[in-house]
């Protein structure tokens, strides 16, 4: 099964992909001939004007590489709504360049392909903003690595996570490097806005464009379908997550999400009771605290474990004092960028019940004005229903009004508990008000 069959309803990026990944072998193919013949592929182009054989050569490698180049490129922006899968689909390039199989770049057998998946080959860097923003001292030290040969692979490649998140002065660290890659290095960068005007415009430029659509409903079930899942599960899941290929899974496969997905349906239907409400939001957002700091606990024991063992740690003998304070002064940067991670990961996740909250009211929205569209909660039709039905269409719009202003404060850095508090508030007295007469 090829890597490009884990995106859902991506057939032309794919078919770009693959057509990318084969011009790449030839660009390797024609890289590694002229490694073996010359010194390097710079030798050759300075050799054109002493000998004119090797002159010869190094102008069909130009050229070959000229050809293949309008295929593929050194340097990728991936954009698309959240959920389309675009880092996947930076992920699934990746492993098509690095893939082993003779014919097929990204077979998704290999273990190359799985290692790139998985986030653990050694010649793919991901780099994911930890805190709000990706800072400069980051990217000069990802540039720095991505400069150097390749340990095992055929390329060097840098995907960037959210790249709308560099800040200037990384993005000038980024976009120099981009500017004049390493004959071996690719660099992907993503973003999740539908337009790329977030990433600079240098650096946009400097970047070959993958347009990553949302996929349907039907995309999605049907991936979820390949993956294992029966048909009721899979288009369940396809519905509740709006479509969002990540978030279908998670609640596909973890009875944990879905059991605070059910509080958050339970939270709607209690806006109805302000006094509940407010217990009710508080513990949705006690709920996703904890859901985080488990997850972040894991990834930094494992952490911590690393660096520790790079440093060194446990040493006795002469230096070992010195080498210990030096230590002490790593780890604890290590563990102010955990903190970081723990409090994006809160603010993510109670983001997540947020936008499950606004579809609920959209939901009942859409069944007071007998929209033609789909409903997301599909199992909570009926409640979403008796609220169609008791409240004006005016109150639910604006009892959605109320849950995005609520993320939007929780983004701007407020207290979560404090903006749930105000938003409940601003609930009821939204539907207080909508009372329909009947
Ligand atoms: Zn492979």
């Amino acid at each position: 099964m090829s890597v490009f069959d884990q995106l859902a309803g991506q057939e032309d990026v794919a078919s770009q992909l693959r057509t990318a990944a084969q011009a790449a072998r030839r660009m390797l193919a024609e890289l590694e001939a002229a490694e073996s013949g010359q010194d390097s592929l710079l030798g050759a182009l300075e050799d054109t004007l002493e000998d004119t054989a090797e002159g010869e050569a190094a102008a069909d490698l130009a050229e070959a590489i000229d050809r293949a180049g309008s295929e593929m490129t050194h340097a990728w922006l991936f954009t698309g709504p959240p959920g389309s899968g675009r880092s996947v689909a930076a992920r699934c390039f990746a492993a098509a360049l690095q893939c082993d199989d003779p014919t097929e770049p990204g077979c998704g057998e290999c273990e190359t392909c799985r290692d790139v998946m998985n986030d653990r080959h050694p010649d793919v860097m991901v780099v994911q903003p930890e805190g709000l923003t990706i800072q400069v001292k980051e990217i000069r030290s990802i540039v720095s690595r991505a400069s150097t040969f390749p340990a095992t692979g055929n390329w060097q490649i840098v995907i960037v996570e959210d790249a709308d998140r560099l800040t200037e002065q990384a993005g000038n660290a980024l976009l120099k490097a981009v500017e004049e890659p390493p004959s071996r290095t690719v660099f992907i960068l993503c973003a999740p806005s539908d337009d790329p005007q977030d990433i600079m415009v240098t650096l946009r430029s400097r970047t070959r464009h993958v347009y990553v659509r949302m996929p349907t409903r039907k995309d999605v079930a049907d991936l979820l379908l390949r993956e294992g899942a029966t048909p009721a599960q899979a288009e369940w899941s396809a519905a509740v997550a709006d479509a969002h290929i990540g978030r279908a899974r998670v609640l596909l496969h973890s009875e944990e999400a879905r059991a605070r997905r059910r509080k958050v349906l339970e939270l709607g239907q209690l806006t109805n009771h302000p006094s509940r409400a407010y217990n009710a939001a508080v513990q949705v957002v006690q709920d996703a605290r904890k859901a985080a700091a488990d997850a972040n606990k894991e990834m930094s024991e494992k952490e911590t474990e690393e660096l520790r063992t790079a440093l060194g740690a446990g040493g006795t003998g002469k230096g070992a004092g010195t080498a210990m304070r030096g230590t002490a002064g790593a780890l604890k940067e290590l563990k102010d960028s955990q903190k970081r991670r723990e409090t994006r990961m809160v603010r993510d996740s109670v983001d997540l019940s947020l936008t499950d909250l606004a579809a609920f009211y959209r939901d009942a929205l859409v069944q007071a004005t007998g929209a033609k569209v789909d409903l997301i909660h599909v199992d909570a039709h009926s409640i979403t229903k008796a609220f169609a039905d008791f409240f004006s269409p005016e109150s639910l719009l604006q009892c959605i009004d109320a849950v995005m202003a609520a993320r939007t404060e929780i983004n701007q850095n407020v207290k979560p508990e404090m903006a749930v508090g105000g938003m409940v508030g601003a609930i009821s007295e939204a539907l207080n008000a909508g009372r329909l007469q009947r």
